[in-house]
């Protein structure tokens, strides 16, 4: 049967390894959290659907090469796209993660050109589009996520010219200036313009695609609204507010939605964890080993734009400027190192090592070290009680497309005292005014944001959490897959799709 909701996504939905007898078992991902299991959920409205990714496979593996699979007799099928070591090599580590990384991040200084292959990047990307093809019902609903498959919708449309195609941009979008610095900028324009609807987390990142859009092809502006009036987002005031968003472009006689909306999180399950007995343990033992010390949280991944420097100098300082909180306050930083085989990554972690430890060493007594630095991935009940027993979390990269884990700790906190400081520069800052905002650029508003947290009236946190608490469940993943769905619908209507409420995978994300 062929399926009516076709999701590209470059990874697989399911950790896939060996057992005990060489055979190849799949089971469920070790971290539940991130966009995956939000994908998964769309499914639970259709008849069949398809997630298209890649896997890595040795030449030998090939002829014996399981290309379609079905895990726990699921709805969906994976239809996996096996490419080589060195296909994955060019293809992540170095075309996205060095060339387009750096610019969709506005850091143009690390965008590296020539290690870029793009002739494998095109193979990949039109691999994604022959396999979406075949497994596509006729009026099916394609759904591409995010820049490693730019090309894809171009060469679905190639073949199938009625095909219904959506992408959603799960990273910043770059300003014109930046954008415009890659050489293969027309082939990826072209691509999105392809689409029916091309969705952003927020207006700012929409908004610099119609600018760079613009300044390619000509295409022409159909409807702009007013930000205030069609969504929560602050429309001004901030580093990332847009006041206007365009919503439609014409361009070669095919009208394109664009669509600003930034993924929520799935509240039910960040509750569920920490009201599960073993994080109510764990949360009692980590309380008695704090004592009366203040905890403050950080997490991410090691990654230059997260901007982790910038917040470990800011701590040093700190400790530097209020000799009083020695032995008070308790810095955990998990910061997950990334997959083997990244050489700007590599720089970003030894420094960081560095740091946390000069700033220990220069610190630390017998009983306290005032920085807890992993850099293994924290399971989810770990992370929870981090951040349920966290008085400030602390996020401030130099630039994120969007940040799940300022939304977690707000709903992890359930609407009790914490306060969160947010970077300006990530896209959850225009939903989260309430936060304490600042910038990471500056020495000044860094210190002056921590020293505002660590001083805060109780009275004060719990009114900014309420508030941020009610954002961040009003506007959950339901409400982000239940917008694009209607969307879809208002903008070709299909039979299997319509009316179909996408249920999140509340309690049991997997
Ligand atoms: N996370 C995790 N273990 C860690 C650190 C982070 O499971 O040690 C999760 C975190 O809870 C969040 C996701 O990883 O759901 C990171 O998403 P975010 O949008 O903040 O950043 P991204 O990694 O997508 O840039």
């Amino acid at each position: 049967m062929k399926s009516s909701l076709v999701i590209l996504y470059h990874r697989q939905p399911y950790d896939e390894y060996t057992d005990k007898n060489g055979q190849v078992r799949f089971r469920d991902k070790k971290s539940p959290n991130g966009i995956v299991p939000t994908l998964k959920s769309f499914f639970s409205g259709v008849q069949q659907g398809t997630w298209i990714a890649w896997t890595q496979v040795l030449a030998r593996q090939k002829a014996k090469f399981q290309e379609r699979i079905n895990v726990d007799d699921a709805n969906y099928n994976v239809r996996r796209i096996p490419l080589t070591a060195d296909q994955v090599k060019h293809f992540y580590h170095i075309t996205s993660k060095e060339a387009f990384w750096p610019i969709l991040h506005s850091f143009p200084y690390h965008f590296t050109y020539e290690s870029s292959n793009w002739e494998n990047f095109k193979n990949i990307n039109r691999m994604f589009a022959e396999a979406a093809c075949d497994e596509a019902a006729e009026d099916a609903l394609i759904w591409v996520h995010d820049y490693n498959l730019w090309l894809a919708p171009y060469y679905i449309r190639q073949k199938k010219p009625n095909a219904r195609i959506a992408f959603f941009h799960h990273t910043p979008f770059p300003s014109v200036d930046i954008f415009n610095i890659l050489p293969w900028r027309e082939e990826i324009v072209d691509s999105l313009l392809s689409c029916d609807i091309v969705g952003f987390h927020i207006p700012r990142y929409s908004e610099n695609f119609v600018n760079v859009a613009c300044s390619l092809r000509e295409v022409e502006i159909v409807k702009q609204v007013k930000v205030a009036d069609t969504s929560h987002m602050a429309p001004v005031g901030m580093a990332l507010a847009e006041q206007r968003a365009v919503t439609q472009v014409s361009y070669k006689g095919r009208t394109v939605t664009v669509d600003a909306f930034p993924v929520g999180t799935n509240p039910d399950h960040v509750r569920n964890t920490v009201a599960a007995p073993e994080t109510q343990e764990r949360m009692k033992a980590i309380r008695e080993e704090l004592g009366d010390r203040k905890l403050i949280v950080s997490a991410g991944r090691i990654d230059y734009v997260k901007g982790n420097q910038e917040l470990l100098q800011c701590y040093g300082r700190l400790l530097e400027r209020r000799p009083e909180l020695h032995g008070k306050v308790q810095l955990l930083l998990a910061c997950a190192s990334p997959a083997e085989g990244m050489r700007v990554y590599k720089t970003a972690q030894n420094q960081i090592e560095q740091l946390v430890g000069k700033i220990n060493g220069k610190y630390a007594r017998l009983n306290w070290t005032p920085i807890l630095l992993f850099t293994q991935s924290i399971g989810m009940a770990d992370l929870m009680s981090y951040y349920h027993l966290a008085d400030i979390c602390w996020i401030t990269p130099l630039r994120d497309g969007l940040n799940l884990v300022a939304k977690e700790y707000v709903i992890a906190k359930n609407g009790e005292k914490g306060a969160l400081i947010l970077s300006e520069f990530v896209g959850a800052a225009v939903e989260l005014p309430e936060a304490v905002l600042t910038n990471p650029y500056s020495m000044d508003k860094m210190d002056a944001s921590l020293d505002l947290a660590l001083d805060m009236s109780e009275e004060e946190q719990k009114r900014r959490m309420q508030a941020m608490y009610k954002t961040v469940t009003t506007y959950d993943v339901d409400y982000w897959a239940g917008r694009l769905f209607d969307l879809f619908g208002q903008t070709r209507p299909n039979a299997d799709l319509n009316g179909a409420e996408p249920k999140t995978l509340a309690g049991n994300a997997s």
